[in-house]
C-alpha cells in the first residue's frame, strides 16, 4: 500500500525515520575476516541462543510500529539471513505491513539460488548480494577459506531469473587484499542490468583491525574503473541515497560507490537498525541500543512501545563517520571495545 502522507519523526539533526535494516541472526556460514574473524568465530563461540532472538511475530510487531513512524523500505540482514529457518514467511508479513514500498534482504549468496524462488514468493522485491572478488583464492581469503565465488554468480543468475531484481553486488574493497580485482568485477557486471557497488572497507565493530591505510577511497575506485571503461555521475534515485551512482558512456549499465569514510553521508543517514535480539540502533557504529525486547516480554503495549522508539529516535545525534578521525583518536580503548558489531546489525 502507498502512503500518499508520510508521517515524519526528525531525529535531532532532523534527519527522519525511512529505512529499517533487520537484522534476523547473529549466526553466518561464512568467516569474512573483516566481520567474523574465523580466530574468534571457532567452533566453540556462542551465538545467541534462540530464546533470546526476536521472534517472527515480535519482529512484525515492531516492524508495524516503524512503518507507523515513516518507515518505507526495509531491509532483511544479518548474520546471513537465509540461515533463519522458515524467512520467507517472515518477509510474507513484513512485506503486507502498510505502507512498506519495498523488501529487500542482503546475503552472500551461498543459499540464495536455493531459497531464490520461495523468496520472490513470499513478496521479496529484490536482493543484494556481496562479492568480493571473482578470484577463488582471494574470495576464499575473504570469506573465510570457504566455497567458490562461481556460487555467488550463480545464485545472482537464478535471483534475476526469478524477479529479485534490480540486483545489487556489494564488494568490500581492502587495499592489497581484492582492491586489484576492482575492474574484473566491473567488467563482469557490465551490461547485466545488474549494478555493483563498491564500498570503502570501514571500522565498524572491533574486530577487524581497520586502518585508513586499507581503505580505497571512492575517488581512486572510480579512477581506476573510469580508466578503463569511461564513466559519468548520476543524480540521486532519491534524496540521501547512500551508494553515489554512475554510469557507463558507452550504456553498459550503472555502478555505485559508497564512500562511508572519505566522503560520510551523515546528514542524509535516515536508518535504524532492529538488532537480532531486538535493540534499536541508531547509528552503525553504536555501542549499544534501546531494548524493545525486554519491554514487549514484560507486556508494553503499542503505545509504550512507540514512546520508546520515539523517544530513542528523536534524541537521535549520531554522526559518526563525519567525526571519525576525531573521535577515534579519543577513544579509549574500553569505549572501543564497546562497539555492536557488524554481523549483529548487518551493515
Ligand atoms: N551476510 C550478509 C552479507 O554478507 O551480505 C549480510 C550481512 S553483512 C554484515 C552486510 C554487508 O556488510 C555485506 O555486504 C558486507 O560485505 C558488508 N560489510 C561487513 N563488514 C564490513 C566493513 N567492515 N566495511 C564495509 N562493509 C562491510
Ligand atoms: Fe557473514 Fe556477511 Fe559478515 Fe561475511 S559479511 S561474515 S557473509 S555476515
Ligand atoms: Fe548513519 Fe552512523 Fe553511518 Fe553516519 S556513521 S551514515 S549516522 S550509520
Amino acid at each position: 500500500m502507498k502512503h500518499s502522507t508520510l508521517t515524519h519523526l526528525p531525529d535531532s539533526f532532523g534527519r527522519p525515520l525511512r529505512d529499517l535494516r533487520i537484522s534476523v541472526t547473529d549466526r553466518c556460514n561464512f568467516r569474512c575476516p573483516y566481520c567474523m574473524p574465523a580466530e574468534i568465530f571457532g567452533e566453540n563461540y556462542s551465538f545467541l541462543p534462540r530464546p533470546e532472538i526476536l521472534t517472527f511475530e515480535e519482529t512484525v510487531r515492531l516492524a508495524r510500529l516503524f512503518a507507523t513512524l515513516g518507515v518505507r523500505k526495509i531491509r532483511i540482514t544479518g548474520g546471513e539471513p537465509l540461515l533463519r529457518a522458515s524467512l520467507p514467511s517472515l518477509i510474507a508479513a513484513l512485506a503486507g505491513i502498510g505502507g512498506i514500498e519495498d523488501m529487500t534482504l542482503t546475503t552472500n549468496g551461498y543459499l540464495l539460488a536455493a531459497k531464490a524462488a520461495a523468496l520472490k514468493e513470499s513478496g521479496l522485491d529484490r536482493v543484494t548480494v556481496s562479492l568480493d572478488s571473482l578470484d577463488s583464492d582471494i574470495f576464499q581469503l575473504m570469506s573465510g577459506g570457504r566455497f567458490d565465488p562461481q556460487m555467488v554468480l550463480d545464485a545472482i543468475d537464478v535471483a534475476a531469473a526469478v524477479g529479485l531484481s534490480p540486483i545489487k553486488i556489494n564488494c568490500v574493497v581492502q587495499r592489497g587484499l581484492n582492491d586489484d580485482g576492482i575492474v574484473d568485477l566491473a567488467r563482469q557486471f557490465r551490461g547485466s542490468g545488474h549494478v555493483i557497488r563498491f564500498i570503502e572497507f570501514m571500522d565498524v565493530g572491533t574486530l577487524n583491525d581497520w586502518d585508513m591505510k586499507h581503505v580505497v577511497g571512492a575517488d581512486e575506485i572510480l579512477e581506476r574503473i573510469n580508466e578503463r571503461f569511461p564513466l559519468e555521475e548520476l543524480p540521486p534515485n532519491c534524496p540521501g541515497e547512500v551508494a553515489k551512482r554512475y554510469r557507463y558512456l558507452d550504456g553498459s549499465g550503472e555502478i555505485g560507490v559508497i564512500s562511508s569514510v572519505s566522503k560520510p553521508f551523515c546528514g542524509y543517514c535516515t536508518r535504524a537498525r532492529l538488532s537480532t535480539e531486538g535493540s534499536l540502533v541508531n547509528c552503525l557504529f553504536a555501542s549499544s541500543g534501546t531494548d524493545l525486547k525486554t519491554p514487549m516480554l514484560a507486556g508494553a503495549g503499542d503505545e509504550e512501545l512507540l514512546a520508546i522508539i520515539k523517544a530513542a529516535w528523536s534524541r537521535r545525534s549520531d554522526r559518526y563517520s563525519e567525526e571519525r578521525f576525531d573521535r577515534r583518536e579519543l577513544l579509549d580503548d574500553e569505549a572501543a571495545g564497546q562497539r555492536i558489531q557488524m554481523y549483529q546489525i548487518g551493515g
